[in-house]
């Protein structure tokens, strides 16, 4: 329950959140309920969520950049958990991998039903992959078989030449994104896999709901 907004007039208590992504909504929530701050949340879009929302396309439900629900945290973990329970299909323990971390879950079965409630979290088995080139690439992108494969050997050696190019020299200070992105994997891999797609998510603002 947000506090009493007479009180909030004659006290004056308000915090301001820029944002309502899911640092912004957690923010005002707790402030909320366990303050007697009056958060106020302005967001330049149209649409509450940030980067994790939802976006409803033609009826398909998508998510920029595929997400998938995972925090180090327990705290954090709890928190969505106690917002969105698990979905009432999954039942019993089961363990969340994401980046080689692991954290187990027990879910009771007697979560919301997702045909019903917006509110729920979907348990799902997830695997991510890059089409590019007519072909589907690992993701995290890894130098197998399957990669060597789809991009070509003269293609892999520029990867290579670019990417020992920037072990030597990085780009120093990094000042964005595809700055990190070059850093890490050379311009040559960066401008094959990663350049629309960061693109895409720097354009976030341009997508319909
Ligand atoms: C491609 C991709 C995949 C990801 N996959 C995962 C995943 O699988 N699992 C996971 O846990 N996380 C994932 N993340 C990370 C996750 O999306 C972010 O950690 C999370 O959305 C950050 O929340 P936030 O509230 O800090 O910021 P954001 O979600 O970026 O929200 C910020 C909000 O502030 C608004 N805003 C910005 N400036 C202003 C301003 N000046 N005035 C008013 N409003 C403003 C924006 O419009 C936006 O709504 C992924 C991110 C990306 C890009």
């Amino acid at each position: 329950m947000p506090p009493d907004e007479n009180k909030v007039k004659k006290e004056g208590k308000r915090a301001i959140i820029i944002g309502a992504g899911p640092a912004g909504l957690t923010a005002a929530y707790e402030l909320a309920t366990r303050t007697d701050y009056y958060p106020i949340v302005l967001e330049q879009s149209k649409w509450m969520g940030g980067i994790s929302r939802t976006v409803n396309h033609n009826g398909n439900r998508i998510d920029i950049g595929g997400h998938r629900f995972f925090s180090k945290s327990d705290r954090v973990m709890d928190w969505w958990l106690s917002m969105m329970p698990l979905e009432a299909s999954a039942s019993g323990l089961f363990a969340l991998t994401y980046q080689n971390r692991q954290k187990e879950l027990f879910a009771d079965g007697n979560g919301p039903d997702p045909e019903q409630k917006d509110r729920v979290m979907l348990v799902r088995t997830r695997k991510s992959r890059i089409y590019f080139n007519r072909s589907f690439f690992d993701y995290p992108v890894t130098l197998n078989y399957n990669t060597i494969r789809n991009l070509g050997l003269f293609r892999i050696m520029k990867i290579g030449f670019s990417y020992m190019w920037r072990v030597l020299f990085p780009l120093k200070p990094e000042n964005n994104l595809e700055e990190f992105f070059i850093n890490r994997f050379g311009k040559e891999l960066y401008r094959t896999f990663f350049e629309s797609y960061t693109e895409k998510v720097r354009k976030m603002s341009e997508y319909q709901c």
